[in-house]
């Protein structure tokens, strides 16, 4: 299928995309990376009458350290934020989640911001964004307001970002915990994650994150020691576990039951 037409705007400042939203609401839509618009417009899941490319603004493909936060601008892409080189040492969590988003070729283009904005329930960013504890940056006419990820993340594919929003960047703490591990499954490397697990060991204290199961991501803290086969079964009857072309509800929550385990334990064994 072709897409709907559409008309096409390359802005040059934020303050265009802020009027542009403002006159057009969500009949507009902002095109950052295009890896997962392109394809919703292909498949006319979305007919928006104008998009509105923010790649050539001065400025948003940024990454700045500023308050004890690493800030990532709305044309940051996934590759760049890879190759930046305090990635390790800042956000070691983010260095090993990020490979397992979608391939070299689509890191190219694929941004952060776009991702969160899109919340893909499977997506890793969106459950990066979750497990740091981090926040988006939404500008518009109106203003800057600055939301926490758990605030921001509604549900499948849905945000707190209102029609004449722009995701003008997402910032994530710098972390003090080092201790990390991430694992999904997925049909094909650099397909979506059927079910995606993350933990983060900080003391004695674990921070475990699930994304593939709900409509956003879900986050639950452990102490170490406890029967975390039993906590990560509550967890899986709590979420359900919802039913799509690649997997059914109880797939999921056994894949979550083998995958929650063996992610906590890869967390506390890492030397950090
Ligand atoms: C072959 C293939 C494999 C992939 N595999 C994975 C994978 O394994 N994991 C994964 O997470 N993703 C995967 N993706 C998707 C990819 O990571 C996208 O980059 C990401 O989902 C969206 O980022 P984008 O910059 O391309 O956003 P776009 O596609 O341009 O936009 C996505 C949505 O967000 C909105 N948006 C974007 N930026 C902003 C902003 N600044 N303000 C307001 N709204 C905004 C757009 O209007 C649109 O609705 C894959 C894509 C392809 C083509």
């Amino acid at each position: 299928m072709k897409p709907h037409p559409f008309d096409y705007v390359r802005a040059d400042t934020v303050d265009e995309v802020t009027a542009l939203l403002t006159e057009h609401g969500d009949a507009a839509r902002v095109l950052a990376g295009g890896q997962s618009l392109l394809a919703m417009l292909n498949l006319r899941l979305l007919e928006p009458s104008l998009l509105i490319d923010i790649n050539r603004i001065p400025g948003l493909a940024e990454i700045k350290e500023a308050g004890g936060k690493i800030e990532v601008g709305a044309a940051v892409t996934q590759n760049r934020l890879l190759a930046w080189p305090g990635l390790k040492d800042k956000l070691p969590f983010l260095a090993v989640a990020l490979p397992f988003v979608g391939h070299f070729q689509t890191r190219n283009k694929g941004t952060i911001c776009g991702s969160v904005a899109h919340n893909d329930p499977s997506s890793e960013i969106p459950l990066s964004l979750a497990m740091l504890q981090g926040e988006v940056v939404l500008r518009s006419q109106r203003g800057t307001r600055t939301v926490s990820a758990s605030e921001f993340q509604l549900g499948m594919l849905t945000t707190a970002r209102r029609p004449d929003e722009m995701v003008t960047a997402v910032r994530f703490p710098v972390q003090t915990a080092r201790r990390v591990a991430f694992r999904e499954v997925a049909r094909r490397h650099g397909d979506f994650a059927i079910i995606a697990a993350a933990a983060i060991a900080d003391g004695d204290r674990i921070r475990f994150g699930v994304g593939g199961m709900a409509g956003k991501p879900s986050i639950r803290e452990f102490t170490a020691g406890a029967d975390l086969a039993d906590a990560i079964n509550a967890i899986a009857w709590e979420l359900e576990g919802y039913e799509d072309q690649h997997a059914t509800s109880r797939m999921r929550r056994d894949l979550l039951r083998r995958l929650g385990p063996a992610v906590i334990q890869e967390a506390l064994q890492c030397a950090g």
